[in-house]
C-alpha cells in the first residue's frame, strides 16, 4: 500500500543519505481529502497531519474530533499548519496547530503569539505552537519566506520567534522555487539551516521535501518531509482559486511511481 511504499522510499534516501530514517519525520500533507481518510491514516497509526489552508483545516479537525471522541483510547493527533498563515487567520491556527512551518514575517509572529498566548490561557492548548521559519530560496516572497540573501532579516524573524511568549523556535523551511534544481535548492536550504544554527543550543529541524524532492531533502538534512500527492494520490482540482501556488506538483499533481493507485490501496 502508498503508507508502506512511502516509508520504504524515506527508508532508502536517509540510507542512501547515510542517516537513520527515525530522525525524519514523515508528515502526511491531508489538504483537499476528507477527513475521513485521515481517519483512516490514523487507524494506521500515524497521529501527525499537515494542512494548508486554515478553514479548511479547523472543519476537517472539528469532523475527525467528532468521530474520535466515540473511539477508545484514540491517540491524539498533532495537526501541523504548512500553508502561509494570513495574520488575521493567525488567532484561530494558533488554537489548533501543533506547529506552524511557514512563518515569515514579524507581524505574523507577533499575531501568533498573542493567539498562543490565548490559547494557553484558556487550556485549549498545553504546550507553545512550534514553529518553522519559512526562508525563500529565490527571494520571491510572493510565494513566501524571508529572502535567504539576506542574513540579517532571517536571523531577526528566529530571534523574534524565540523569544515571542507562546512560540518555540525549531527550525527553517523552504521549498525549491519553481524551476530549480532540487539538489541545488535543499543545498542552498541545509547551508541557511548550519549558519542558523550557530546561533542557538538546542538542535533546529529542517522542514524539506514533498512527494517529488525527498530524497534531495533528506541528503541535504531534512528532518520533516511533508508529503501529500505520493500517500493520497493527486488532489481534487476543482476550482483554481483553491490551489495553493507552492510547487509545480500542487499546480499540477504529477502521477509517480509511488502514487501510483495509493488512493484505492489505501482506503483498500
Ligand atoms: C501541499 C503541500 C505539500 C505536499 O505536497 P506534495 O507534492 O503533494 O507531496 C507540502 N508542503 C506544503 C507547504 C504544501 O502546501
Amino acid at each position: 500500500m502508498a503508507l508502506a511504499a512511502l516509508r520504504a522510499r524515506l527508508e532508502q534516501a536517509a540510507v542512501a543519505a547515510g542517516r537513520a530514517a527515525d530522525e525524519i519525520e514523515l508528515l502526511p500533507i491531508t489538504k483537499f481529502f476528507p477527513a475521513s481518510d485521515v481517519l483512516i491514516l490514523h487507524g494506521l497509526g500515524i497521529s501527525a497531519f499537515g494542512e494548508s489552508r486554515e478553514q479548511e483545516a479547523s472543519a476537517k479537525i472539528a469532523e475527525v474530533n467528532r468521530n474520535l471522541s466515540v473511539e477508545q483510547n484514540a491517540s491524539p493527533i498533532r495537526w501541523h499548519m504548512v500553508g502561509r498563515i494570513q495574520r488575521n487567520k493567525a488567532r484561530a491556527v494558533a488554537r489548533w496547530a501543533y506547529a506552524a512551518h511557514s512563518v515569515d514575517n514579524a507581524k505574523l509572529v507577533a499575531a501568533l503569539s498573542r493567539g498562543a498566548v490565548q490559547a494557553l490561557d484558556e487550556g485549549v492548548r498545553t504546550a507553545p505552537v512550534r514553529v518553522y521559519v519559512q526562508v525563500s530560496l529565490d527571494g520571491d516572497e510572493r510565494r513566501g519566506g524571508v529572502d535567504v540573501g539576506r542574513p540579517q532579516l532571517v536571523d531577526e524573524l528566529c530571534a523574534a520567534v524565540h523569544d515571542a511568549a507562546g512560540l518555540e523556535l525549531v527550525g527553517l523551511m523552504g521549498i525549491p522555487p519553481l524551476n530549480w534544481d532540487a539538489e541545488e535548492a535543499f543545498a542552498r536550504l541545509a547551508a541557511e539551516h548550519a549558519r542558523v544554527q550557530e546561533g542557538y543550543s538546542h538542535r533546529l529541524g529542517l522542514s524539506a521535501g514533498m512527494s517529488g524532492d525527498l530524497e534531495a531533502a533528506v541528503k541535504h538534512g531534512s528532518t520533516c518531509v511533508r508529503v501529500g500527492t505520493a500517500l493520497l494520490g493527486p488532489r481534487p482540482l476543482t476550482s483554481p482559486a483553491v490551489v495553493t501556488p507552492v510547487t509545480p506538483s500542487s499546480q499540477t499533481p504529477p502521477i509517480t511511481r509511488a502514487s501510483e493507485g495509493s488512493r484505492d490501496e489505501h482506503t483498500a
